[in-house]
């Protein structure tokens, strides 16, 4: 099936008589006829349900569409983006461990990773993503368990050279990790790129309509454990009477162990409502993506021409240092711009206070047009230095291009242009 296909039906096929739309199975539970079945359940909890904490059919269905979509063997859903990174990260290192990351990624990450994982004592080794090869090389260490980059950067718009990290990161024996939140699988897909394991904030394009927050993690199922250096995953685990996930579960260790083990202790898992909405959101997720783009590309190109604006990010813009990359990676660019106004801050502010159909809101990828001011809002947390590393200037502004009608979105730019002029 192609991607618009499977938007519509992978994860669910209803048999002779059964609901078109995926049920909402609102259990906490599931009933067994004997307790030696319930039993069994223990013994291999990916055989049937035992406790919506960590399985809950409406969620994987999800789990499965966007599995089919991404081309991996397996997916967990998680309430949150920030939750399917922190525990794509946990699933590999220990404390005492270390991993790699790019610096240009989304500043709720750069939080987790920076401080909160340091105090889980676990380590992220930042590295620019234009360093030379030597350079990352030179950033493993014994302890490094990983590699981390973003497809499209939030809020950088900088292009991923996934290619060139996941060799880098097979030659160390560790995976690459790739956020592939503003790409999703409909523009990008990283597995095809040798990237290992990918994460997303559902909250954004997949979800889309700004209703429902959540996150996923899939499994390409092609990284070799056993060649590295995971005993979480290639020797028994005491929590789990002894299992060794790569011995019982294959290609699909690291997903199974996610879910058995950290999905159990940390319980993180989305509602089955929660996974209902989503999945309107996916079902639609080819048909938005490619107007997005193709919205965005417009306004970019109007953007760039206009005076009153300083320097403008848009991979899709020949002019745009991730021109090339994006037309190796991408199949468009998604519908977020970021562009920086003459005048600095203060302008900036100035002309998004003067919007009228694009709103002022913390979010990003809604399928209305909305603006954000990274260096006061979201990364306001980031110290100048860090702010500078994740490529961002007082000045700029995020513009996530909806789906209205472009003439109306261009309408809307220019009289706030013209207000500030
Ligand atoms: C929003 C976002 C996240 C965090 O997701 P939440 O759903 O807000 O927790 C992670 N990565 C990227 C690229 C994002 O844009």
């Amino acid at each position: 099936m192609k991607d618009a296909t499977k938007c519509l039906h992978a994860g669910y096929t209803p048999k002779n008589s059964e609901p078109r739309v995926v049920p909402i199975v609102q259990s906490t539970t599931y009933v067994y006829d004997t307790t030696a079945e319930v039993a069994a359940v223990f013994d291999d909890p990916t055989k049937s349900l035992i406790y919506s904490r960590f399985a809950n059919p409406t969620v994987m269905a999800v789990e499965e569409k966007i599995a089919e979509l991404e081309g991996g063997v397996g997916a967990m859903c998680t309430s949150s983006g920030q939750a399917a990174s922190l525990l794509s990260v946990l699933n590999l290192c220990d404390a005492g461990d270390s991993f790699i990351s790019s610096t240009e990624i989304y500043g709720g990450t750069v939080n987790l990773f920076a401080f909160t994982l340091k105090k889980l004592g676990i380590e992220c080794i930042w590295v620019d993503k234009n360093a030379s090869d030597e350079e990352i090389a030179k950033a493993f260490k014994p302890n490094t368990k990983l590699v981390f980059g973003e497809t499209i950067a939030n809020p950088a718009l900088t292009v991923f050279d996934i290619e060139r990290f996941a060799k880098i990161a097979h030659d160390h024996n560790v995976p690459l990790i790739i956020d592939n939140t503003f790409a999703t699988p409909v523009l990008c897909k990283p597995f095809e790129f040798g990237a290992d394991i990918v994460v997303h904030s559902t909250t954004k394009y997949m979800d889309g309509h700004a209703v429902q927050g959540g996150g996923v993690i899939v499994d390409s199922g092609k990284f070799d454990w056993t060649k590295g250096n995971f005993p979480g995953l290639t020797e028994p685990d005491e929590s789990y009477h002894g299992i060794t996930y790569t011995d019982t579960y294959g290609d699909a260790a690291y997903i199974i162990k996610a879910r058995m083990q950290l999905m159990r202790d940390f319980g993180t898992y989305p509602a089955a409502h929660s996974a209902f909405l989503l999945n309107l959101g996916l079902e639609t997720l080819e048909v938005r993506m490619k107007q997005y783009c193709e919205n965005a590309l417009t306004v970019a190109k109007y953007l760039e021409k206009n005076d009153l604006v300083e320097s403008i990010t848009y991979p899709g813009l020949e002019s745009d240092p991730g021109y090339e990359l994006g037309k190796k990676y991408l199949k468009g660019c998604s519908g977020v711009i970021s562009f920086v106004m003459k005048g600095g801050k203060e302008k900036a502010m100035n002309f998004m206070d003067s919007l009228k159909l694009a709103s002022n809101e913390v979010h990003v990828a809604d399928i209305r047009t909305c603006v954000l001011h990274p260096a006061s809002e979201t990364h306001r947390q980031l110290t100048d230095e860090q702010l500078v590393a994740a490529g961002i200037e007082p000045g700029m502004i995020r513009l996530s291009v909806g789906l209205e009608d472009v003439d109306d979105i261009l309408a809307d730019l220019e009289q706030a242009f013209d207000k500030i002029r």
